[in-house]
């Protein structure tokens, strides 16, 4: 029988999560989903140094926003949470193996101060040697239980000295294991350091706790960044000194998300200088610091994960627009590539129109509602309507079809000084006539402006344009005769009146 399929997400409340992470959670959540399997969230929070308050809320909440839902966590129904490394600590979990790991001889207890530590590499530097690391060449010159006495050892501890175990990694010796995604990786073990695995403070380092966890939660694979893959054979060889090779979880690295113009790593640096959040949701550090996110700049949650699906991955066909159940059928690892992803800001904002698009009228009539005013619901679903095509974000729609509710107190000037010709009021005096004999009704007016043109032998242009300017103060915009029927007969009489007494050629600049 097949094994069933177990992924986690991992991160490390060590700040926000840029959307990389976000990617990797997804990526996961998918790959889960397709396969019948469990999705796991486990906070690996051992290293105190670097946590920082705020962020495991963080990381919850913007998962929570994208709809990537854990299937497997600690607790039941309000009190359900993630796996604490941090908990599994105090339980004893990974000292358990650290000390199986000292028993057969392929981790050390290590005593040497942070000076004694920079000592070593300054004589390695100065020896030219081509590392200047703890491993096999340089540990015997240490202070540890490989070259000390084992009652020496003992009694440092007893006395409560400082110490830390380090992985015993063998000279010599290829590792290697099979990407999913990059194939083979191999690694001579010699250009490996002797990795702290575990404190005298009692914790494990992330190593240890990731590797014993991924262990004892039965992970299948392992899907994560490509900056982990460089840990990889160290992991690989813990499976092996531990017994577990048999068990051992599938890896699959995937690429980094790069800037827009493929030069490196996309950081929070090129969000703000380019004017995108490169953060699911916004993020506000304890030392007051606020990052804008994809949540607060008006992205719909389906739009950022239909984004960010396609930064390393691809259907394979034409199709760019996914729901997320989709998602969960189409996804595979094969189709992940080994490349860096560009990030592109206008494709990201090219997704949220498409799905702002596909949204009805009266559904992003309930969602401007807030900020609309006194306005009825039908008025709104018809600029909704009638706007939803020229924006990007639901929030433009107000903004941009302000004409839509008001009549214009000022003139695009620009227009004004192109457009508007002498004969123009008297054009608009003239449809005034036509409109107040006219069914409002889009096609109606439209043939009655048709028909009084072609009677005028003029050309389109100029009377439209007129009739624009007067009724929305601009010189371009959604179809005017839909505009005219959503704000009716009345409006749209004394906003043209209105624009033959206060559309003045000569006050423009
Ligand atoms: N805690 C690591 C992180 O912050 C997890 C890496 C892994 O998935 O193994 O990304």
């Amino acid at each position: 029988m097949e094994k069933k399929v177990r992924v986690r997400f991992a991160p490390s409340p060590t700040g926000p999560l840029h959307i990389g992470g976000v990617r990797t959670a997804l990526y996961n959540y998918l790959f889960a989903k397709k396969h019948n399997g469990d999705f796991l969230l486990r906070v690996e929070d051992t290293d105190q140094t670097r946590y920082v308050k705020g962020a495991e809320d963080y990381i919850l909440e913007a998962l929570k926003w994208c709809g990537i839902t854990p299937t497997e966590g600690v607790g039941v129904g309000g009190d359900f949470g993630p796996y604490r490394q941090s908990e599994r600590k105090a339980e004893g979990t990974y000292k358990k193996y650290v000390n199986q790991l000292l028993a057969s001889g392929n981790a050390y207890y290590a005593f040497d101060t942070p000076e004694e530590l920079d000592a070593m590499r300054e004589r390695l530097k100065i020896a030219g040697g081509h590392s200047q690391q703890y491993d096999a060449a340089s540990r015997n010159s240490m202070s540890n239980s490989l070259t000390l006495s084992e009652d020496e050892v003992q009694n440092r501890i007893a006395a409560g000295e400082k110490y830390v175990v380090r992985a015993k990694i063998p000279q010599g010796e290829e590792v290697k294991f099979k990407d999913l995604i990059r194939g083979w990786v191999s690694v001579d073990s010699s250009n490996l350091d002797d990795k702290v695995l575990f404190k005298s403070d009692g914790m494990p380092t992330y190593h240890m706790a990731n590797v014993v966890d991924d262990y004892l939660m039965k992970i299948t694979h392992v899907i994560r960044g490509e900056e982990w893959l460089p840990s990889g054979p160290l992991h690989v060889l813990l499976y092996k000194f531990l017994g577990w090779e048999a068990v051992m979880p599938e890896f699959a690295h995937l690429p980094l998300i790069l800037k827009p113009n493929g030069n490196g790593k996309l950081s929070k640096r090129d969000g703000d200088a380019g004017g995108f959040p490169v953060f699911p949701i916004e993020w506000n550090s304890p030392e007051g610091e606020i990052a804008s996110g994809y949540r607060e700049s008006g992205y719909f949650p389906e739009a950022h994960i239909n984004m960010l699906a396609f930064l390393g991955w691809n259907p394979g066909t034409e199709q760019e627009l996914f729901s997320l159940e989709e998602l969960v059928n189409e996804f595979s690892l094969e189709r992940v590539g080994k490349s860096g992803a560009k990030f592109d800001p206008d494709k990201t904002k090219w997704f949220n129109e498409q799905y702002l698009r596909a949204k009805s009228n009266e559904e992003l009539a309930q969602l401007v509602k807030p900020t609309a005013g006194d306005v009825s619901d039908e008025l709104l679903a018809g600029v909704c309507g009638l706007m939803k095509e020229r924006v990007s974000f639901s929030s433009e729609i107000l903004e941009k079809g302000k004409y839509l509710f008001e009549a214009p107190t000022v003139y695009d000037a620009k227009t004004v000084k192109k457009k508007w010709k002498d004969d123009s009021p008297q054009i608009v005096a003239e449809l005034i006539e036509v409109f107040s004999n006219t069914e409002f009704k889009n096609e109606v007016l439209e043939t009655a402006f048709k028909t009084y043109v072609e009677e005028k032998e003029l050309g389109f242009g100029k009377p439209m344009i007129a009739i624009r300017l007067s009724i929305t103060g601009e010189g371009g915009g959604p179809s005017l005769f839909e505009i005219m029927e959503l704000i009716g007969k009345e409006e749209s009489i004394n906003r043209l009146k209105a624009g033959i007494e206060n559309i003045k050629k000569e006050t423009v600049a």
